[in-house]
């Protein structure tokens, strides 16, 4: 597949994913949602769960489609949740994370979370923030139910130091602006609270490249774990995505300045590995080493020798995805990739980087994804 032809959307061939591709596309006959048992013949370790995909904001490079996130889904109950997390765990994964939409707003997400947190699973939840602040009386809920136990994860991609009107972000450009304020405020809130883990994920888009040097200063003065990543274009292109919703991403000519950005954390986090100190950046050295180039190229996919991915994810009506992406697992040596953080955390991005022969330095000092382990 040529990289010009994807980069212009000119796909040879697509991979219809239910809920995501284009409407226009339909259900080839016989389509089979993978079973469980199909998923776990691939090692497997860790597992995303959707209980619903609603999000009533509009960020740029979302890879929930609109009429998704604002309309109406057919949802499992929170028994069916409860359930399906503890047979997952049986199972052996290793970590559950809850995603959306925004989680917080599914009735009975407390539920599912004192789940996760008595089958003894490492769990983890992605809020924007919002909801829990609109409504105090939920984040409290959460928290009796065991929220504090788990990772929280929020995106900040902005430093957005002045509270902005809290309102729905409908528009696309400042919801992600927006948004970013109210989740590093829930962090810091989460914190002070002694949870046991709390961690800021930034995409690096074009606009905020020159924010993410004082971002990673200030959750440095926070405490508080940052994650990097890139839009993740290419494997959306293959859904059938308009090319039109990801202009915002890096392209070559952001490299050098990316590189410079990825070295100052670098050299920041090795003098405090050095001196004993806790780790800002949650990512391995060689994810952050490779995003300059293989986060904005994006090559690293599951059509190479790395094999399926190690993570599923379940949907809101209880389907269930071959990885967060791409349905069946036919589709999957046609994916042209992705760059997601869960493949840093995945024994497969280390294999593939060391099998491509990048980042041979003797001289540097690696350190690993300590997502699983905060
Ligand atoms: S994990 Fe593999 S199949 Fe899924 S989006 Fe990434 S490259 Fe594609």
């Amino acid at each position: 597949m040529s990289l010009k032809k994807i980069k212009k959307g000119e796909l040879f061939e697509s991979a219809y994913v239910p809920f995501s591709s284009p409407k226009n596309k339909k259900l080839e006959r016989g389509f089979k949602f993978p079973a469980l048992r199909e998923v776990f013949k691939h090692e497997i370790s860790e597992v995303e769960i959707f209980p619903t995909r609603n999000c009533s904001e509009n960020c740029e490079g979302c890879s929930v489609p609109k009429v998704v996130r604002w309309g109406q889904e057919r949802r499992m109950s929170v028994s069916w949740w409860q359930k399906f997390i503890q047979k997952t765990a049986e199972k052996g994964v290793k970590y559950i994370m809850i995603m959306g939409g925004e989680p917080t707003v599914f009735p009975g997400i407390e539920k599912i979370i004192k789940t996760i947190v008595e089958c003894k699973v490492k769990g983890g939840i992605f809020t924007d923030g919002i909801p829990l602040r609109q409504n105090p009386k939920r984040l409290e809920l959460l928290v009796q139910n065991g929220l504090l136990k788990m990772t929280i994860h929020s995106s900040v991609d902005y430093l957005v130091k002045k509270e902005p009107p809290l309102k729905m972000g409908k528009k696309v450009g400042t919801s992600r602006y927006h948004k970013s304020f109210y989740g590093l405020e829930l962090l810091k809130a989460l914190k002070a609270r002694e949870a046991k883990g709390v961690v800021a994920n930034t995409v690096l888009s074009p606009a905020n490249l020159k924010q993410i040097i004082p971002l990673y200063q200030e959750l440095e003065r926070q405490g508080i774990k940052m994650t990097l990543c890139n839009y993740q274009w290419q494997c959306h292109l293959y859904q059938g995505r308009d090319p039109k919703l990801f202009t915002d991403k890096l392209v070559e000519k952001h490299i050098p300045q990316v590189r410079e950005i990825i070295g100052f954390i670098l050299r920041n986090e090795k003098k405090k590995i050095k001196k004993g100190k806790e780790r800002t950046m949650a990512n391995s050295s060689r994810f952050l080493r490779a995003l300059p180039y293989l986060g904005i190229a994006q090559p690293v996919g599951c059509n190479n020798s790395s094999g399926p991915p190690g993570v599923f994810a379940v949907l809101p009506d209880g389907s269930l995805r071959h990885c967060p992406v791409i349905t069946r697992l036919k589709d999957i040596p046609g994916c042209p990739g992705c760059h997601y953080g869960f493949r840093d955390r995945s024994p497969k991005l280390e294999n593939y980087l060391a099998e491509m022969k990048v980042f041979n330095d003797p001289d540097r000092l690696d350190f690993p994804n300590i997502i699983h382990e905060i």
